[in-house]
């Protein structure tokens, strides 16, 4: 078990396209270990596998309230097969993206297909946090940021802000 390095904006990996799971196998279930423990380590609601830098379509969640016991769902090749007319908004922030919120509309309710730690198929009609949660994950899938859903004056403030912050630490 190994919490790792959470890669942050503007990292170009983080604009990658990841690949499907073919098979959970052991590099897999070793990828989750580490991924709960530093998305809990962060601590985060979520967390996809190329935040740290592995370019594979898993996705891990728990969204369980601070007082309750912890939820970890895992998501492997999550796919939206259906998504409401209805929009919720939802202030948002990424591990990545790190003090940074802004509100982000999106479907209220998605219908998520996708493999489980074990390797099943499974299907589920996600509402709420969940649904917002879900969503945010499979963008990192596909290269995308939740600043790509806002406007391109504050989607620009953002990275030009992160973009200074990393040139700073380069220089010290
Ligand atoms: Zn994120």
């Amino acid at each position: 078990m190994a919490k790792r390095p959470i890669l942050v904006l503007p990292e170009p990996l983080l604009r990658k396209v990841s690949e499907p799971v073919t098979r959970v196998d052991a590099q897999v279930r070793a990828l989750l270990v580490d991924m709960f423990e530093t998305m809990y380590e962060a601590p985060g609601i979520g967390l996809a596998a190329i935040q740290i830098g592995v370019p594979q379509r898993v996705v891990t969640i728990d969204v369980a309230r601070k007082d309750d016991p912890p939820a970890p769902q895992v998501f492997i090749n999550p796919e939206i097969v259906w998504a409401s007319d209805e929009l919720s908004v939802y202030e948002e922030g990424c591990l990545s993206i790190p003090d940074y919120y802004e509100a982000v509309e999106r479907p209220s309710r998605v219908r998520v297909r996708y493999m489980d730690g074990g390797g099943r198929e499974l299907e589920v009609e996600a509402d709420g946090l969940l649904a917002t949660c879900l969503q945010h994950e499979i963008d990192h899938l596909d290269g995308k940021l939740f600043i790509d859903h806002l406007s391109r004056l504050k989607r620009e403030r953002a990275i030009k802000k992160f973009s200074k912050a990393a040139k700073r630490e380069n220089a010290e």
